[in-house]
């Protein structure tokens, strides 16, 4: 693929360029389970990694490799592998790279469900140290001989606190660390981790890139920046199969995703590559939905504090300025005292009472009540989550419309005309 080629080009052309069969625009759903060979040992090379190809599906499939170009395309990477979700993309990356005894520092301001299932890996013996990385000085002081890994998101959900990102990668850079960063929240449209010299990236596909709530699906990328042949977790038999600088991508994929079983369904890949091809038109026009709804709330009297890295308020602003495209579509607002939450979300009539973000519709959560419930009170406060807030994923709508929405909400305006 041409690599001067804009974002959106490389993508809607990523599939025909591969040539599929009649001439197709789109890689075909391909269901089948298993594949079969004629000569048997073009078998055997597929499962010792000498040849590329297919055996059993839980571990490759063309549909889904075809999303996993689209995405390293996207990333800039070498190499990706798609997920039955994001979660099990986390899981079953630091399944494959980690092993007890090592130790990894993440970002305190993290997604629910990854939160949870570090305290699991927790409860199983593997040492996890949380940290406020917004400074890399929090970082560097809990470095360890047995780090082996920093885990950060771009964009935190639901506080949008943004970790020093391009510092930790020259921490990480320096001490041979492998580098993860969840850009979920901002998409490669917006940021490309590499550009922090990120080692790994993870994206739930589920959110902005499928971006229609239609399809569930995960994701990691290798960008080839980490030096993985002197990584003390590869498995020896890899290193006498494959080129170093895939030994990572290839542990992920076996030990990864063929032990777990965290596979995406080839209909589920489908979907998210055809809602790929309109990321960047979605993201540019739910951005600057959320950038007119962050002044507006800003400036609102009942609203008390408002979330968002757009704004020059935020703590962050000038790294997002500095690093992102844009600003994110995803805020979080907290009411004052003589509104109450609950009654202004129920009046909502346009915007969607729902859990997901990254759709093309508008959706709003009250974030203690629910995502972030069953943590309780005290990890609450240390991730800045506060009762009275309400999380925003700001869509695709007609701005004017989702104003109107808002503004009958708080009690400003009367019904529509
Ligand atoms: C949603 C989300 C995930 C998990 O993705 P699923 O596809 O829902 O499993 C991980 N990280 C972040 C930042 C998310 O927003």
């Amino acid at each position: 693929m041409n690599s001067k080629r804009g974002f959106t080009t490389t993508i809607l052309h990523a599939d025909r360029l591969t040539k599929p069969e009649h001439g197709a625009l789109h890689k075909p759903i391909h269901t089948s389970v298993t594949y079969g060979y004629d000569d048997v040992q073009d078998l055997v090379d597929i499962f010792q990694n000498k040849k590329k190809g297919y055996a059993y599906s839980r571990q490759g499939n063309p549909t889904v490799s075809a999303l996993e170009n689209k995405v390293t395309l996207m990333e800039k990477g070498l190499s990706t592998i798609a997920f039955s979700t994001g979660m099990a993309a986390i899981t079953a990356t630091i399944m494959a790279l980690i092993k007890r005894g090592d130790h990894i520092i993440a970002s305190s301001y993290l997604f629910g469900n990854t939160r949870s299932v570090f305290q699991t890996f927790i409860d199983m013996g593997l040492d996890f140290t949380f940290v406020d990385a917004t400074s890399v000085d929090n970082v560097r002081s809990e470095l360890r001989e047995s780090t082996k890994m920093i885990f950060v998101e771009t964009i935190a959900n639901p506080a949008t606190q943004i970790v020093d990102l391009a510092a930790i990668g020259d921490l990480c850079q320096q001490k041979d660390i492998i580098y993860m960063v969840d850009n979920t929240m901002t998409s490669p449209y917006i940021f490309r981790p590499i550009d922090v010299k990120a080692s790994l990236v993870i994206n739930s596909l589920t959110k902005y890139i499928g971006g229609h709530g239609n399809a569930l699906g995960g994701s990691v990328t290798d960008t080839g920046l980490f030096n993985w042949e002197n990584f003390a977790n590869i498995f020896e038999g890899f290193k006498k199969q494959v080129k170093p600088e895939v030994l990572g991508i290839t542990q992920i994929r076996k030990k990864g995703l063929r032990d777990s079983g965290g596979t995406l369904a080839p209909e589920a890949a489908h979907s998210i590559s055809v809602g790929s091809e309109t990321l960047a038109l979605r993201m540019e026009r739910a951005c600057t939905n959320a950038f007119s709804l962050a002044t507006f709330f800003e400036g609102h009297p009942h609203i008390k504090k408002v979330y968002y890295p757009g704004l020059k308020s935020h703590p962050q602003h000038e790294i997002a300025h500095h690093l992102f495209l844009k600003y994110g579509a995803l805020m979080s607002i907290e009411l004052d005292n003589s509104i109450d939450c609950f009654e202004f979300l129920n009046k909502l009539k346009l915007v969607v009472k729902s859990s997901n973000l990254g759709d093309t519709r508008t959706l709003a959560i009250p974030v203690a009540h629910t995502i972030f419930n069953e943590i309780g009170p005290q990890k609450r406060a240390e991730m800045g989550i506060s009762d009275s807030m309400i999380r925003l994923s700001i869509g695709i709508e007609d701005i004017d419309d989702l104003l109107h929405d808002f503004k009958s909400a708080l009690g400003e305006s009367k019904s529509p005309k």
